[in-house]
């Protein structure tokens, strides 16, 4: 595993770009490319005609998630060299990740939604070859999972893609009821617990009384990094986290942790097995080291040093933005999922003459295009998913175009 000292040089050896190269002659590739240390010789964005931006917004799938540590590409470039084993790579690098995450047993996945649907694709089926390859149609078998209705989500769609039927109740009493000879599994999304009213430890307790597996969703509860170790802990029987968000590992990576029994089941759904519901949620060699990579390279980071990183980035762009006069802003961490230092940038419209809407689309088409996120009355920011000296563009950016809107 790399050293606690040598993540934090790697996390800091970046900033400095930021401090040798003016912001002007900083533009979001270059930056990054430059980065990488790499003798590219092809700027294949440029030559597909499309623009590169700076990640203002958060680890969003339409904005390609996260970007890859040096450690994560090397070991992808390492892995695309030699054959090997599938299975035996699964195998392996899934025992290696139980022992670091102090779980019974590991594996990567097709993202969390591939974790989801090859996790809930192994309960019906257990190890029942017959079964495996019947799915979707799911006759003969356990084919409910039960969830809380303000856990449901669209992401629910992992499940019934592969023959689940939802059933949603509100209370425990509800899901004590809803529980039959059909049930194969208890749901639980991380993200909306506050508004369920059944926690982390009823829903456990309700999985074990009843004897049916608990699978919680935690694909963007990474950081903090305790909650790789926390569910599993608590007795869920199946963890899920996205590789591609908080892990910067490979964006169509996961991580599926938990129970030996239930993590070799769903694997019976994956690659290189072939006649599966799985067999197109294939994660290949390179993306196997490239999580694994990342995982360790996480795990080995000083996180208090990365957290006050970003507090002082999301300080400075606050800072720009109130200095303009009639703004406010606003930074909090939200309770569960993306939780990290978040901006919200608000002003009095009477006086800014520009709506949030239109600032945004002044940072999107300006250069080097930045990426926000916002609504009606505000815009949005994280700095986690940025290259580090990037928020000084960013708070300049800002600041100019509310001045400017004050002048219009
Ligand atoms: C991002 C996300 C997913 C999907 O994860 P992938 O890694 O993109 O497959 C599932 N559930 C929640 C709550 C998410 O935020």
């Amino acid at each position: 595993m790399p050293s606690r000292r040598k993540a934090i040089k790697s996390l800091v050896s970046v900033p400095f770009i930021g401090a040798l190269l003016s912001p002007e002659k900083l533009t979001a590739s270059t930056n990054i490319v430059n980065n990488l240390n790499t003798n590219l010789t092809r700027d294949y964005f440029k030559e597909l005609g499309i623009r590169t931006f700076i990640n203002a917004a958060g680890t969003y799938t339409s904005m390609t998630g996260s970007l890859m540590p040096k450690e994560v590409i090397e070991a992808i470039n390492y892995g695309a060299l030699q054959y090997v084993n599938l299975d035996e790579l699964q195998d392996k690098v899934g025992e290696r990740i139980a022992d670091l995450l102090d779980c019974e047993y590991a594996t990567v996945s097709s993202g969390c939604f591939g974790a989801m649907s090859i996790a809930m694709a192994g309960v019906m089926c257990g190890k029942d070859q017959k079964k495996v390859k019947q799915l979707p149609n799911t006759k003969g078998m356990r084919n409910e999972v039960i969830m809380q209705d303000s856990h449901t989500i669209g992401y629910a769609q992992a499940l019934t893609n592969v023959g689940a039927k939802v059933i949603k109740v509100k209370t425990a009493k509800e899901l004590e009821k809803a529980i039959n000879r059909k049930t194969a599994m208890l749901w639980f999304l991380n993200a909306n617990t506050d508004r369920g009213e059944i926690k982390w430890k009823e829903f456990v307790a309700l999985g074990k009384k009843h004897n049916i597996p608990t699978f919680i969703d935690c694909a963007a509860d990474i950081p903090p990094v305790e909650n790789l170790f926390r569910f599993t802990k608590m007795g869920f029987d199946m963890v899920a986290f996205s590789g591609g968000k908080g892990l910067r590992g490979p964006q169509s990576a996961g991580l599926l942790l938990g129970k030996r029994e239930y993590i070799e089941a769903a694997r019976l759904h994956t690659p290189p097995r072939g006649e599966t519901i799985g067999r197109g949620m294939k994660v290949n060699k390179e993306e196997v080291l490239g999580m694994l990579a990342a995982l360790e390279l996480y795990l080995s980071r000083d996180h208090d040093a990365e957290w006050k990183v970003w507090e002082d980035q999301i300080n400075m762009i606050a800072d720009a933005a109130k200095s303009v006069g009639d703004v406010e802003t606003k930074i909090s961490v939200p309770a569960y999922a993306n939780c990290v230092p978040t901006l919200r940038i608000k002003w009095d419209q009477n006086k800014l003459k520009i709506s949030p809407d239109e600032l945004r689309k002044q940072l999107r088409d300006g250069d080097p295009s930045i990426q926000t996120v916002g609504d009606k009355n505000s815009v949005g920011i994280t700095t986690w998913m940025m290259v580090p000296g990037q928020e000084i563009i960013v708070s300049q950016k800002i600041k100019s175009v509310l001045e400017n809107s004050k002048n219009s």
